[in-house]
């Protein structure tokens, strides 16, 4: 019979979630107290000041919603889009794919925006396409984990704005690892994840909503409706009970958003994008190539096509079992051809990223000692 002390630590480099610091992992256990406690609720006043800071937004309604990054997705659709709307939907991944998939169950006219996997979407496309009917909402993945791609976000606001559209936006993996200013870039409403460059374990989706979103309120959902929400992050009274809170998560969440405050988001940002280029130099020492071109990469997830003749699933298995390293592997087209490694808070750092390249080395063969000194000089 299995206990949780038997589940070995891992170096978690994949997809998420990413590796979690003692300092999380501790507020995670702190003593549990009520979700209608005052001294939680003054902590509740602190972490969505302190949301709305690492989002770059303003917007009161700022907040973690009890779901993982999914359930963000699924609020959003639920709560701003209703039967019929046109939403203009940019697809260059398995995560646009999803939200199209979400909306289209949800009743909404969708138009798909395709692009080639492992490219961003050219923003013109979209803007067309925003112009071309009467456009409700317009949906974009920021940062599409699939592919390892940064999608630019560059006059979306303005085209959505002159066609009376919301601006949607997935940040689950952008946020807190590449650069990201939800009010400047004109967002309405976004959705993330604690799993990610956060480095809080998965369970709750940090959620924003500005006031043009606020007007379209649908009350569709039970569990997600955002006014109940409202009326138990930001009442002016006494918090109302909707749900229970998960309370040691939200601590955990408030540790997370702390250490990103100690760093400061500009360091933080420019870490990721140090250790991202650290790490695509050094693996393309031993013979992985990045699919995203100069320009396009995200920040904190790195997509390599794997060299000719290593087995996927055999090498990422190995990882796993013989050096406690996770890694992930491709999704749809890019199954079986692809490793997708995390670069999310602490993973992003010389140490891990020496650890995986060592045995990566091992494991695939190549000049280990090369891929190292590459790594080194990077980060110098
Ligand atoms: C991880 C991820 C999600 C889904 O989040 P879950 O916490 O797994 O539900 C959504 N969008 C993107 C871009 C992601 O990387």
């Amino acid at each position: 019979m299995p206990t949780v002390e038997e589940v070995p630590a891992r170096l978690l480099l994949g997809s998420g979630p990413s590796p979690v610091p003692y300092r999380i992992l501790k507020a995670l256990s702190h003593p549990t107290v009520g979700h209608l406690d005052p001294a939680f609720g003054a902590l509740q006043d602190d972490l969505a000041a302190r949301l709305r800071a690492v989002m770059k937004t303003t917007n009161k309604v700022t907040f973690p919603l009890s779901a993982t990054g999914s359930g963000g997705m699924q609020a959003m659709v639920d709560t701003l889009i209703a039967p019929g709307d046109r939403v203009v939907c940019g697809v260059h991944g398995a995560f646009g794919g999803r939200m199209a998939d979400a909306l289209g169950r949800a009743g909404a006219d969708v138009v798909r925006v395709e692009q080639e996997w492992g490219r961003a979407i050219e923003t013109e496309r979209l803007i067309a396409e925003i112009g071309a009917g009467s456009t409700r909402a317009v949906f974009v993945v920021h940062g599409e984990t699939s592919t390892g791609v940064a999608q630019p976000l560059d006059g979306l606001a303005d085209a959505a704005r002159a066609a009376d559209a919301l601006l949607l936006v997935d940040c689950v993996t952008s946020l807190a690892g590449h650069p990201l200013d939800l009010d400047a870039a004109g967002v309405d409403a976004a959705f993330s994840g604690t799993q990610k460059c956060l480095n809080v374990p998965p369970g709750l989706a940090p959620f924003t909503v500005g006031d043009r979103a606020l007007d379209r309120l649908q009350k569709r959902s039970w569990y997600f409706d955002l006014q109940a929400m409202v009326d138990y992050w930001f009442a002016d009274g006494p918090r109302a009970y909707h749900h229970t809170a998960p309370i040691n998560m939200i601590y955990a969440l408030h540790e997370g958003l702390r250490i990103v405050e100690e760093e400061g988001l500009q360091q933080r940002w420019e870490r990721h994008a140090v250790a991202h280029e650290a790490l695509r130099e050094a693996l393309g020492v031993l013979g992985f190539e990045r699919f995203a071109p100069d320009g396009e990469q995200l920040s904190s997830l790195l997509a390599l096509q794997i060299p000719e003749g290593l087995d996927d699933a055999a090498a990422r298995g190995a990882l796993l079992k013989d050096h406690g390293i996770e890694v992930s592997g491709g999704l749809g087209p890019f199954a079986g051809r692809a490793w997708r490694i995390g670069v999310m808070g602490e993973g992003a750092r010389p140490e891990p990223q020496d650890r995986l390249v060592r045995a990566v080395a091992r494991i695939g063969g190549g000049d280990e000692a090369a891929a190292i000194r590459a790594l080194e000089e990077a980060w110098a």
